[in-house]
Formats: C-alpha cells, structure tokens, sequence
C-alpha cells in the first residue's frame, strides 16, 4: 500500500531584484543533506551552487527561474527558507563597535529573520540613461559571473562582466534586445568615460543584505550599533 503523502506548509515572499512574489516550501530532510554536504566541502562556489539548487527545489511558482536570480536575491531567499525551515530566529555574540573599546564585552542579540531586507541605494535604477535619446537597462551578476567577479579584476574581464549583464539598449524607437556579445563589448567600448562611470556606479552600487542592531551592552551601559551585511556575517 503506497505511504500517505505527507502535507507541507507553504510560505510568499518577494524576489528583490524582479519584485516576483512567489511561493516557497521549507527545506526537506533530502534537501539539507545537500546543504550539509556543500557546507562541509567549504568551497564557494559549490556551497552556492548548492543553495541555488535548493531555492529552484523549494520555490513553488511556476515562472520561476533559479538562473535569473542576482547573487543577492539568493542571499536573501535562502535567509527567508532557513527561517521557515530551521528557525526564525539568528543568535549573534556582538563585540563593541569600536576596537579600541576598553569594554571587551560580548553581547547576546538575536535577530528575527523577518527584519533582514535587501538594502537598494536611494537612487538605484537599472535603466541607465547614456544620452537624451540611449538607454541602457542593466541586472545585477547572478552565480553564474562568479568567476568574473572574483579577485583583481583586468579590463578584458570587467567589459565581459558588464556585457554579460546588459538586459537590452533602448531609444525612443527601439528596444534592442538581441545582439551578440562582440556587439555589446563595442557598444560599451565606444562610450565616453562619462557613460562608463555611470555604468560602473551600477556594479559598486549592488544592493546588499543589512541590518542595523542597536543594543545597551550590559556591562558598561554603553549603548552601540553595528550594520550586518552579507550573507556570511550573519552566520559567524
Ligand atoms: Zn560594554
């Protein structure tokens, strides 16, 4: 007789970098073995690979693409599926802000899961203007440009970057939406350093995971704050 299937519960959350609002399960025991395994391999890249395949297992909607995702949104998505799978809650031990404190206290904090969002620049866009009339809309680089983005950086490997991340030109008439990458490589070559700087400020400005903790420490009564972000601070 086939085994009953057991319920799981369901949870919404939105993509920051699309705004998709999808549907998503908690991680299964299959799936935390995975995880586990990546995490003892202490590589990289493969323990992100890991949690890209996790989220594409555990998202339910149907016009989700895994591969699309920038590097933060998966930072964020799996912040959102270990809260709803392991515990809501993060447990930090916080030095003082300032290293030359004479306090050595370390204090306590727990934060909620729930609290941490993708923090996005005041005036972030991706559609950057070049001219009156050329646009270009730009996305954020996803695990696949890991290799791109890691280490000292030459010309030839920014220009690979930036093409890879071009969504499509525009003007007033057209979308331009299909090209070759030699073509985007001499469309960015061809701009002045202007326009360039524009699109560079699109890379330094990537949104990031941040949380700003504010506590009393109860050894000196100083009161102190620090901003968590990325993935991996909230985790040592
Ligand atoms: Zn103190």
């Amino acid at each position: 007789m086939a085994l009953p299937l057991l319920n799981t519960p369901e949870f919404e959350t939105i993509v920051p970098s699309s705004k998709q609002r999808i549907k998503f399960r908690p991680f299964l025991v299959k799936e935390e073995k995975v995880l586990f395994m990546a995490l003892q391999g202490g590589d990289t890249r493969e323990m992100t690979n890991a949690v890209q395949n996790i989220i594409g297992a555990c998202v339910l909607s149907d016009n989700f693409d895994p591969s699309k995702l920038a590097m933060y949104d998966i930072e964020y998505l799996f912040l959102k599926l270990r809260g709803k799978s392991v515990g809501e809650q993060i447990d930090l031990r916080l030095r003082h802000s300032d290293p030359e404190s004479e306090c050595k206290h370390r204090t306590d904090i727990s934060i909620d899961i729930d609290e941490i969002e993708i923090k996005f620049p005041e005036d972030y866009t991706d559609k950057i203007q070049l001219t009156d009339n050329v646009g270009i809309q730009m996305k954020h680089p996803g695990i696949q440009h890991s290799a791109l983005t890691e280490g000292e950086l030459d010309f030839d490997s920014v220009l690979e970057l930036i093409s890879e991340c071009v969504v499509c030109i525009y003007d007033h008439d057209n979308v331009y939406d299909s090209f070759t990458s030699d073509e985007i490589k001499q469309f960015i070559e061809g701009l002045n350093q202007q326009q360039f700087g524009k699109i560079q400020k699109f890379f330094t400005d990537i949104p990031k995971l941040s949380h700003k903790i504010a506590w009393k420490c109860p050894k000196c009564g100083e009161e102190d704050s620090v901003v968590v972000e990325g993935l991996n601070s909230f985790f040592t």
